[in-house]
């Protein structure tokens, strides 16, 4: 079934579906991207500097907002942007604002024919943002050529641990749901709806639709790679995991190797742009996509500029409600330049969490909580965790435990939290059932109840 399938999913089922049945433009644009990948560094940055030019001179003449907001901040003209520097001094747009302004970012011409979507409201309210349908083929493009560097083609068979709806679709919505998932290749499982009894349900599932493909929520992924080890049950390899929603640790992947067989690989997106970044075949962080998106890195308050910054994305192709400069709320570590694969596009090290999660010190440093992972490493008897921060100096701790749970852990962790934090927090304990996933899949690491 696989050798006959994926080359005739590929050459003829998905492409008569995209150009044909739907009109799409998908495949050339990743034709496009495909080849883009492999040209200089300096030829990619040209690139990218020539579509940002010619959205800033749209923003400027077409989108209300930015001529507004622009023009306050001292701009006469669009060719006054000469450098990126110069575009870096622009406002940095943040979920309030689009919130307050969104009418006034939608550019006339493209009104009628946006679609919409909206971010997760589990945290604060949801966010509702307009693309065009360039933007949208690109991005199902971009998010293509990504999973291709972990060697994930279309048509192959994957199994998604992902935030299917909870409730299954009813009737014909059922059939059609089915259908199209089963002519991609694809078999699904809810991630947000996992237990000791569903976990046997979903390794018997992987075993059963034997994916080359396994494509998960970091969390749900790693807790059923546990159970599986645990049990000592005997799973499906596949060829490789793709995690999202959450950064993969050394730990995490060291788990996931034992257990699957097979490499885990790192992939970053958000909602409002989809695909930002993902790991290649080297292994060693992840590849911007910046022939597609501009990304910079905003420094933090007292932090390194090489470490942890604020993630400020502009999609270069949504034309429609153009996000420029927006800082989606994650932090992310800046890594190397060059990569042994041979592609040209710069490197995110890793994703550090979301800013307003992080936990913030009186001197005003922001404590993301991806130094509380490395806090909880040596740590067992613990199935999840979470740190709360409830006033400036009081945090508390809470844990999911599993049988060998043993209070005597607490000393290790007090001791890691105050080496980043400071001897003066008070740290309380708490034993929960479960650490619920956020609507995009997070296990939030650290929580910061503080005003903003
Ligand atoms: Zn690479």
């Amino acid at each position: 079934m696989k050798d006959l399938y994926e080359p005739l999913f590929r050459r003829v089922l998905y492409p008569a579906y995209e150009s044909g049945l739907r009109r799409r433009d998908t495949l050339r644009y990743l034709r496009e991207y495909e080849s883009q990948q492999w040209r200089s560094a300096d030829e990619l940055a040209a690139l990218q500097w020539r579509k940002l030019k010619a959205l800033i001179a749209h923003c400027w003449e077409q989108v209300p907002l930015y001529r507004e907001w622009w023009g306050e901040a001292g701009l006469g003209s669009p060719d006054e942007i000469r450098s990126r520097e110069d575009y870096a001094r622009l406002p940095v747009l943040t979920k309030p604002l689009i919130r307050a302004r969104a009418e006034a970012m939608i550019a006339p011409a493209f009104r009628d024919h946006l679609y919409f979507k909206a971010t997760g409201g589990s945290t604060g309210e949801p966010l509702r943002f307009g693309y065009t349908r360039e933007s949208y083929e690109r991005r199902i493009a971009v998010m293509f050529r990504g999973y291709a560097w972990a060697g994930a083609h279309l048509g192959q068979r994957t199994t998604y641990l992902w935030g299917a709806p909870v409730a299954a679709p009813a009737g014909f919505a059922l059939f059609k749901d089915r259908l199209y998932h089963a002519a991609f290749n694809r078999s699904m499982l809810n991630a947000f709806d996992m237990n000791e009894q569903r976990m046997a349900e979903y390794a018997a599932a992987i075993n059963r639709f034997k994916p080359e493909t396994i494509i998960a929520y970091v969390g749900p992924l790693v807790e059923l790679a546990q159970w599986i080890e645990r049990n000592g049950y005997g799973i499906h390899h596949p060829q490789r995991l793709l995690g999202a929603a959450e950064s993969l640790h050394p730990h995490q992947r060291d788990v996931l190797r034992r257990v699957f067989g097979a490499p885990a690989f790192d992939t970053y997106g958000c909602r409002e742009f989809m695909l930002v970044a993902s790991e290649c075949e080297a292994h060693d962080g992840l590849h911007l996509n910046i022939d597609h998106l501009h990304v910079e890195f905003g420094p933090l308050p007292g932090a390194d500029a090489n470490g942890p910054s604020e993630l400020i994305i502009t999609d270069l192709h949504n034309y429609g409600m153009p996000l420029m400069r927006y800082a989606n709320g994650d932090l992310g570590t800046p890594g190397a330049a060059a990569c042994s694969c041979g592609r040209t596009l710069p490197k995110l090290a890793k994703v550090d969490g979301r800013k307003l999660d992080a936990l913030r010190l009186r001197d005003g440093r922001l404590v993301p909580g991806e130094y509380i992972v490395y806090v909880f490493l040596p740590v067992t008897g613990v199935k999840q965790y979470q740190v709360v921060q409830r006033e400036h100096d009081v945090l508390l701790v809470r844990l999911v435990p599993d049988t060998n749970y043993d209070p005597s852990v607490h000393a290790v962790i007090v001791d890691g939290i105050r080496k980043v934090a400071g001897d003066d927090v008070a740290i309380e304990f708490e034993t929960v059932d479960a650490i619920a996933l956020t609507a995009s899949g997070k296990r939030r690491v650290t929580v910061c109840e503080l005003p903003a």
